[in-house]
């Protein structure tokens, strides 16, 4: 693992951070795909936990989301409005899922239903980060915001990942998995509204270059 923040650390993935799980004291964020089964076991074996928190129930962060709860006996905690998708009364995989290539690809990652034991609302504290809502990529997509360093795990608002090259660069995440686009840059300025000090993004290395940040959030489409 390794610290990218006071107090936070990131599960290794190799070659680089494509699909990241943070363990923040002993919260668990987000739990990978299925396909990632031996790194996230493989490393939070000798870590104590007391609760998986979702940024939003997608497959690359809900993949192990039972499997963990189960295993550790611990809680599942995600946002109210990816309850339904969480506990399997509506599809994961978003309705605007159109390319059959890619919609079999995230069915091939996607974990399946368990029970949400902590419902989650925006004011809520987690591991001493405050709940942020942020739809727009997933109904229930969240923010986790620690006002004490202003460090911040913010899901898929936003990615630091060229998905064509593999290296980092700040980007909204692709329209073809994100229900509303517009909203979600609505997301994108409440968090940029935050001042975080370092962003922990669902995709990518930390981002730490902050005035690339607010250039990128400067640059954005008005809606
Ligand atoms: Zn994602």
């Amino acid at each position: 693992m390794k610290a990218v923040a006071p107090g936070v650390e990131r599960l290794d993935q190799f070659p680089r951070p494509i699909i990241n799980v943070y363990l923040a004291g002993d919260v668990l964020f987000d739990a990978a795909t299925t396909w990632d089964r031996r790194r996230v076991f493989g490393q939070i074996r000798d870590r104590e936990l007391s609760l998986l928190a979702l940024t939003h129930a997608h497959p690359d962060h809900q993949g192990l989301a039972r499997d963990i709860c189960r295993d550790r006996d611990i809680p599942l905690a995600c946002h109210a409005d990816d309850v339904d998708a969480m506990e399997g009364r509506v599809p994961i995989s978003g309705e605007q899922l159109t390319n059959p290539v890619v919609r079999r690809l995230q069915a091939s990652w996607e974990g399946p239903p368990h029970p949400v034991g902590r419902v989650l609302e925006e004011g809520d504290e987690v591991a001493g980060f405050k709940v942020f809502h942020a739809p727009g990529h997933a109904r229930g997509e969240v923010i986790y915001f620690r006002e004490a360093d202003r460090v911040t795990i913010c899901g898929d608002v936003i990615r630091n990942l060229n998905y064509l090259t593999g290296m980092s660069g700040i980007g909204e995440p692709p329209e073809m998995f994100t229900y509303d686009p517009a909203e979600n840059r609505r997301s994108i300025r409440k968090l940029a509204d935050l001042n975080p000090s370092v962003i922990l993004p669902g995709h990518g290395p930390a981002v730490t270059d902050i005035a690339d940040f607010e250039r990128f959030v400067g640059e954005l489409p008005a809606d």
